[in-house]
């Protein structure tokens, strides 16, 4: 019985890697999670930069601490 776990890219119906292996998961390539991305935003907005680091957010927190 082989897995049935086959994802299929919402954006050019491409297979889609293992999340694990994968940093654009669900989708094929980081190209078409951007392009989800500005579906939802318009169509207009490019996102260059990657998400907020948690490790900056982290840092930023921790130094106010007492
Ligand atoms: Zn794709």
């Amino acid at each position: 019985m082989s897995k049935s776990s086959t994802s299929k890219c919402s954006i050019c119906e491409g297979p889609v890697a293992a999340r694990s292996e994968n940093d654009a998961f669900p989708f094929c390539s980081k190209r078409c999670k951007q392009r989800d991305l500005g579906k939802w935003l318009g169509g207009n907005y490019v996102v260059a930069g990657r998400p907020a680091n948690p490790h900056e957010i982290a840092s930023e927190v921790t130094s106010d601490s007492d």
